[in-house]
């Protein structure tokens, strides 16, 4: 039986992992900390349960597929629900408006709460699928560093449609046609943030994104998001995958340009095949530190990073959903203050995830979960300490206002995670949530590959390497990486 190892726990590592384990692989997997998920875990806290990092869950179907490729039953192994109510908006002037999973029901909204019609929000997610239609298979399912993706029929009728994925223009300058209001724009634009990019500057082909939230749904898993990596875990297990903890891979073991296997302080563990789920940054610079480094792709700009404020809140609050968004006043200077300046805007941007509203056992009766959170830039040394207690003062005054509450004395218990803790706890460069940015054109093809091109056997996976960020896209790298090793 061949041997992989899998370097990292995070939820690309454990599919992975689930993913060769089918294919007959004995498969290990080394994990840093003494839990699996990586950015997707949890804490407790005071009679508080909370997701540490991942909120929104979409495309459900790439961890059902696991289960169904192990011959299971994925609704008796891990369930969720659809949500019918995607994201609740609030701005500062008191116009409010619910992004309902029904189509019609949320054009109707947005026409009652803005100056936007009907059609404008419609035309806008067709768009949204349209482009999801012609780009999904070449850049989300396929390696784009094979030539052999390139000469492939589909990927041709997707090149002939290629003016339809709007790769040359903003999406901010694209929200500006499809929208007459300007709050409705700033909607749109907000799908940057879900791969850390920068709407006034990334490519408005990423308007993909809302068809993932809006048209294939958002979802809640029963048991929290945690559960996505829990249920995962339980399935390697049960395929044979073995998982070690507190263990950190030091060196990845190369000989005449072909993978032998893994270091961890003296001791070498052989194998076939590495596949590493740690950020490819640093997979270069810790374990590969005597191979050349693709020092171009190492030198992309990274996604923005995140502060988050985890609140016990001891009351519970009907005019928010599970998951909340209080828009800044100015969204073009909050991003020249995160890709420009680096820096955090005086009134930024809040969602708020509370999932309690679902599984109520997170919170004691009459409370509520908060996690808050804002996009901060990614970590270049900032003084993390003067930026938290700003934020947090400008975060308070936010809610305050738009809720007309003394949200400082309803806070019960807190917990705060910040760039430099995302960077040491996850070892992701800079703090990044998603891997390189997408501010600019080519930034799907500047990704580095799932597969090394000078060492034998050697793999990537997750959301620093192709396809980028975000679960969806960890699980594609999974299926895209167990698809090339079963090949070989
Ligand atoms: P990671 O989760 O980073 O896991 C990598 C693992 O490798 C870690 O467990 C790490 O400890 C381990 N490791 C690193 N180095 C070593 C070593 N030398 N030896 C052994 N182990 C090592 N995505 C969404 O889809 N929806 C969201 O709502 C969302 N919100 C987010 C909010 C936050 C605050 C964060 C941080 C991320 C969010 N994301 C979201 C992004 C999503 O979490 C990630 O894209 C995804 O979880 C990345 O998974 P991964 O497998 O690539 O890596």
């Amino acid at each position: 039986m061949p041997k992989a190892i899998i370097i990292g726990a995070g939820i690309a590592g454990i599919a992975t992992a689930i993913r060769l384990a089918i294919n007959n692989f004995e498969v290990d997997v080394y994990e840093s900390n003494n839990y699996p998920g990586g950015k997707l875990s949890q804490f407790e806290q005071d009679g508080y349960r909370f997701d540490a990092g991942p909120s929104l869950f979409t495309m459900p179907q790439y961890v059902d597929e696991l289960f169904e490729l192990a011959g299971k039953n994925p609704k008796r192994c891990f369930e969720y629900e659809k949500l019918e109510e995607v994201c609740r908006y609030f701005w500062d002037d008191k116009t409010r408006f619910t992004a309902y999973a029904d189509v019609d029901k949320f054009a109707k909204e947005i026409e009652k709460n803005t100056n936007s019609t009907q059609q404008e929000i419609k035309g806008f997610l067709k768009n949204s699928e349209t482009i999801y239609d012609i780009a999904h298979e070449v850049f989300l399912e396929k390696s784009l560093h094979l030539l052999k993706t390139y000469t492939n029929i589909n990927t041709a009728k997707s090149f002939l449609r290629f003016a339809k994925i709007d790769a040359f223009r903003t999406m901010a300058k694209a929200n500006q046609s499809f929208f007459t209001d300007a709050k409705m724009q700033q909607y749109a634009n907000r799908f940057a943030t879900y791969n850390g990019s920068n709407p006034y500057q990334a490519p408005a082909t990423l308007n993909v994104i809302p068809h993932l939230e809006q048209n294939f749904g958002a979802y809640f898993p029963k048991n929290g998001m945690f559960d996505i990596t829990l249920s995962l875990v339980r399935l390697a297990e049960e395929l044979g995958v073995k998982f070690y903890y507190n263990k950190r891979v030091d060196e990845i073991i190369i000989d005449e340009k072909k993978v032998k296997g893994i270091k961890i302080g003296d001791e070498k563990i052989l194998a076939d095949v590495v596949v590493s789920n740690m950020d490819v940054y640093f997979t270069y610079k810790r374990l590969l530190k005597e191979q050349a480094q693709p020092q171009k792709i190492l030198k992309q700009e990274r996604s923005s990073s995140a502060l988050i404020f985890y609140w016990g809140v001891k009351k519970e609050f009907p005019e928010l959903g599970l998951h909340n968004i209080f828009f800044s006043d100015n969204y073009q200077e909050e991003f020249n203050h995160l890709f420009k300046t680096k820096t955090i805007y005086q009134d930024p941007t809040v969602y708020i995830n509370i999932s309690s509203k679902f599984k109520t056992n997170d919170a004691p009766k009459g409370c509520e979960n908060w996690f808050t959170m804002i996009n901060v830039p990614n970590n270049i040394g900032q003084n993390w300490e003067v930026f938290k207690a700003g934020a947090r003062a400008n975060i308070i005054k936010k809610i305050n206002r738009n809720l007309n509450i003394d949200l400082e004395s309803l806070i019960e218990t807190e917990s705060v995670l910040d760039p430099v803790l995302i960077e040491s706890k996850t070892s992701s460069y800079k703090g990044s949530l998603y891997g390189t940015s997408s501010n600019g054109q080519f930034a799907a093809f500047l990704r580095h590959a799932n597969f090394s091109k000078k060492i034998k056997n050697l793999y990537f996976v997750g959301g620093s390497v192709h396809p980028g960020g975000g679960i969806p896209l960890a699980l594609l790298s999974a299926k895209i990486v167990a698809r090339m090793i079963k090949k070989e």
